[in-house]
């Protein structure tokens, strides 16, 4: 069987030829939304480590953590070639001459040709879009924007602190730089069904991204959305019927959007719910096996349905 959506690996040997490895990294930066600068506390999932791998909070800079990482993956992958995701927090949210430092060290270490760079939409200035776009002369430049949901009312409930307008805006002044965007969205938050994921999916069509990270929303230790769950206020999503929105996601994504993630990442001791996020091979198996029994592929319906 061919493919049914197209991988980040597929992509990556594409564009490469060979093997090529993510190594995240912890610049030690923070987001707005959790700096008290947005005022809505933070969003409701996130226990403030922001994804954050704490790698900085150790003491490691930029350059130790990608040696640290590429020895890793060389070892088990036998990858020569790496891709530096700044993950954790907002990575664009920093004065120019930081930021310029930071990717700097990342671009000049051993085997990194790429920069994968993850922030918030509300977070890219015209300076820091025309960083990015001198970096891109270079080496390939990703930015990961989160997005979450296309839904403005979902925005105000989990307290993102930006609506889809920024979003929008962001991609677009990205894009015109001729930087691929990757959309980051999370099914099953709350109040959402099953029509607001195909919608998400419509509008990210429509903004013309390049790449979609999709996983369904957990529960983890210390955050608002541990206490509505507690008191019965929210419910997630059953791994059957994530892999069924997974898919209606997929089928209106068009077909050269990179899929670049389908599964969450939770910290084990941290997460509360559901348990089976945690196995990515059975979520994954759980789509392939949804989009089989469809006999459906990516981008089958982007085209009819595109707002
Ligand atoms: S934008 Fe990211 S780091 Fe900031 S509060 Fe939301 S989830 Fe946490």
């Amino acid at each position: 069987m061919a493919e049914r959506y197209r991988d980040l690996n597929s992509y990556l040997r594409e564009r490469f030829g060979c093997r090529v490895q993510k190594i995240t990294l912890d610049a030690g930066l923070t987001c707005p939304n959790r700096d008290g600068t947005k005022g809505t506390g933070g969003c409701i999932y996130c226990n403030g480590r922001g994804s954050g791998t704490g790698a900085h909070g150790r003491g490691l800079t930029i350059r130790e953590q990608i040696e640290k990482g590429s020895a890793a993956v060389a070892r088990r992958y036998g990858a020569e070639r790496f891709i530096a995701y700044f993950q954790s927090f907002s990575n664009t949210y920093a004065p120019v001459a930081r930021l310029r430092a930071l990717y700097e060290e990342a671009a000049a270490a051993p085997g990194v040709v790429a920069l994968f760079i993850g922030t918030r939409p509300d977070c890219v200035s015209e300076p820091v879009l025309d960083l990015l776009a001198e970096f891109a002369q270079r080496l390939l430049v990703w930015v990961e924007y989160g997005l979450q949901s296309a839904n403005e009312a979902t925005l105000a409930a989990i307290g993102r602190g930006h609506g889809l307008d920024a979003f929008l805006a962001a991609t677009a002044a990205t894009r015109a730089r001729g930087i691929p965007v990757c959309a980051h969205i999370i099914l099953g938050l709350p109040g959402e069904g099953r029509e607001d994921a195909r919608q998400t999916a419509r509008v990210l069509a429509a903004a013309g991204v390049e790449g979609v990270k999709i996983h369904s929303l957990y529960v983890v230790r210390g955050t608002a959305l541990e206490a509505l769950y507690r008191r019965g206020g929210y419910r997630p999503l059953k791994r059957e019927e994530y892999a069924r929105w997974a898919a209606d996601v997929i089928e209106r994504l068009p077909q050269g959007v990179v899929i670049q993630r389908l599964t969450g990442d939770p910290h084990p001791a941290e997460l509360v719910a559901p348990a089976w996020c945690r196995d990515k091979a059975a979520v994954l198996a759980a789509i392939r096996g949804e989009l089989e029994r469809r006999d459906t592929r990516q981008g089958i319906f982007a085209d009819a349905e595109a707002d």
